[in-house]
């Protein structure tokens, strides 16, 4: 067949949700430009990243046609079933999900960026297997904002303490923190925590006085639900799942 009638066939299948996600895509970038206008920001300094489980490669490649540029995948193995048919070039591919260390080679190299890190033990696994391979690969610390049991990231009393330990590692650079508040809280309750995550950014950052060797550069937080209130509270990047893909159908 030649490529133009595959093109053909493959957006026949998925006209219905191109479209959908289309339409998304609009609603989405004018909240996030009235959010960030709303809180003194400029909408371009407000990273959207297109939250990609579940969703077919067909579809994310469409998102990124669009001009989505930073996508993430929670699952290693998921990551790589795509990764291939991935219009990768130009795109910006994180990690979101928890990592294993025993799964850490198979994703570094792959990804940009961990977001994800909360142990000394993951971070030297991370950093040890990008050494090898020559590159640097950049993290975030997940916090543990509601201090959940059973929730990974690290409890936000101790944050700190792993950026100064981990920024030692060659092989990664720290470049911010990750959370995911709890879920189905009120907004008020939500965005509580995001003001407290976001005090801990800043403080970690004014604490970088003695060329420590990380950044605050990026603080990821806010989904589907409450992504304009969390760029009203300091985010610089945003992951949408649902609002911008739909509903997740994890039966297939
Ligand atoms: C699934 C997921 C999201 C996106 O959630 P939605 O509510 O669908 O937008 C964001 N971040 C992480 C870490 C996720 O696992």
């Amino acid at each position: 067949m030649e490529k133009s009638s595959v093109d053909a066939d493959i957006s026949g299948a998925f006209s219905g949700r191109f479209h959908d996600v289309e339409e998304n895509l609009k609603s989405i970038r004018f909240s996030i430009g009235e959010a960030a206008i709303q809180s003194g920001r400029n909408p371009d300094d407000i990273i959207l990243m297109a939250v990609t489980k579940t969703v077919p490669v067909e579809v994310i490649n469409h998102a990124l046609s669009l001009g989505v540029d930073y996508m993430g995948e929670n699952r290693v193995q998921e990551l790589n079933s795509k990764y291939e048919s991935l219009s990768r070039e130009g795109k910006h591919i994180h990690l979101i999900g928890h990592l294993q260390t025993n799964k850490v080679k198979q994703v570094v190299g792959k990804v940009e960026m961990i977001q994800s890190v909360d142990s000394t033990r993951v971070a030297r696994a991370i950093a040890s297997r990008s050494e090898e391979l020559g590159i640097v690969t950049n993290v975030l610390v997940e916090v543990n904002i509601g201090k959940e049991e059973n929730k990974s990231g690290i409890l936000p009393e101790s944050a700190y303490e792993l950026i100064c330990e981990i920024s030692e590692f060659d092989g990664i650079n720290v470049q911010g923190l990750m959370a995911i508040p709890p879920a189905d809280c009120e907004i008020a309750q939500t965005i509580r925590y995001f003001d407290e995550i976001y005090k801990l950014f800043i403080d970690i950052g004014s604490k970088n006085t003695h060329n420590n060797s990380y950044t605050m550069k990026h603080l990821s937080m806010g989904m589907s639900a409450d992504y304009a209130e969390a760029i009203k509270h300091g985010s610089t990047m945003v992951r949408v799942g649902t609002a911008l893909f739909g509903r997740r159908n994890y039966s297939k």
